[in-house]
């Protein structure tokens, strides 16, 4: 598969920027319920990115990425319909619909979860009830069918309600066809979470490499959703031919350099005592 990537998703997601200031201020620390003191993790992206505007960008042909609201959200037209890869947060759902409908100006039919995190399924209730078929990998229906806790951010969400939950899912690999394009979903094992989707969009030669991947920090590995460092490196190798920041290439050598110091279980047990 070639991997000259002419755009990847900036990854400016909500719980990536709550995970830097918490890092800053230093009140990530295990066992943490409440972030910042005011409120849970979730209210705080919500404030966070309440007023911050919705900025549509063109990739190409047929293609669009939707971001500023907490959650990048690709969309893919045909003839007849869109496909959504995310959905943001729940609380800029209505406002992302609008800015869809008006930029593609088709029906949104299907939408793709690259992982189970609020800030990439908080529109899947909504989207689910009109009817829009749900897809991710398996893990993900399994994380959003029931309640799950973060403790290092103090992430507690779910269960989601029944429209929510993905009704079509896979395990390592699955192909899609939207138009011209085919998307090729492919899960490296336990990456940033348990069930992360790449998605490698052809001919339009763009990758929509989820929260996996991290333009500016060391890549954020949920332990407590079954991340691990061994996914998380293997397709953090893409970014080499795209957009990726001096720093993030920093950071992904870091991430590689400390998976090859030890064995992947070694290194996971020192990034869980780093992380909480
Ligand atoms: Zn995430």
């Amino acid at each position: 598969m070639k991997h000259f990537l002419h755009e990847i998703r900036s990854l400016s997601s909500s719980i990536q920027a709550l995970l830097l200031a918490l890092a800053i201020t230093g009140t990530a620390s295990p066992g943490v319920a409440q972030v910042g003191g005011t409120g849970t993790v979730i209210q705080k992206a919500t404030e966070q990115f309440e007023n911050s505007p919705l900025k549509t960008t063109s990739l190409g042909k047929d293609l669009f990425m939707f971001s500023g609201d907490g959650g990048d959200v690709t969309a893919i037209v045909d003839d007849g319909s869109t496909l959504l890869i995310d959905s943001g947060i729940d609380s800029r759902v209505s406002e992302l619909s609008d800015a869809i409908s008006k930029t593609t100006l088709r029906p949104v039919t299907r939408l793709v979860n690259t992982h189970w995190h609020f800030d990439h399924t908080g529109g899947n209730a909504f989207f689910g009830s009109e009817g829009v078929t749900i897809i991710a990998q398996e893990n993900v229906k399994k994380r959003l069918s029931s309640a799950q806790d973060v403790p290092f951010i103090g992430l507690q969400d779910g269960p989601y309600p029944q429209q929510a939950l993905p009704t079509v899912t896979y395990s390592s690999t699955m192909t899609l066809r939207q138009g011209s394009q085919q998307l090729t979903l492919v899960n490296y094992g336990p990456a940033h979470t348990d069930g992360d989707t790449v998605i490698y969009i052809s001919p339009a030669n763009v990758a929509v490499l989820g929260d996996i991947f991290s333009n500016h920090v060391y890549p954020i590995i949920d332990l407590a959703s079954g991340g691990s460092i061994d996914g998380t490196c293997r397709p953090a190798r893409l970014p080499q031919h795209a957009g990726a920041s001096s720093a993030a290439h920093r950071e992904l050598d870091c991430c590689r350099e400390d998976n090859r110091s030890g064995s992947g279980r070694t290194t996971d047990q020192r990034l869980r005592r780093r992380m909480g």
